[in-house]
């Protein structure tokens, strides 16, 4: 995607590392290294990036780089 959805503008910044406050670290999805690991606890973190629009403000993408992950989905 290489143009604002809602503006238009090709004036993108691309692959942002999602940030929470200063001692939060990164904003990310919990996965583990197999099935059974990942439904009982978070072992790694895989990072959300995402793509801003520099003219209006608007995110215009949200992704992570490595989708083969086991997710652990606890809150
Ligand atoms: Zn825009």
């Amino acid at each position: 995607m290489n143009k604002c959805i809602y503006c238009g503008s090709e004036n993108l910044e691309k692959e942002l590392p999602m940030r929470g406050s200063k001692s939060a670290g990164h904003l990310h999805f919990n996965y583990a290294n197999d099935a059974k690991l990942a439904a009982m606890f978070a072992v790694e973190n895989e990072i959300i990036f995402a793509d801003l629009c520099n003219d209006c403000g608007s995110i215009t993408r949200f992704y992570i780089k490595d989708t083969k992950r086991f997710w652990n989905k606890s809150v």
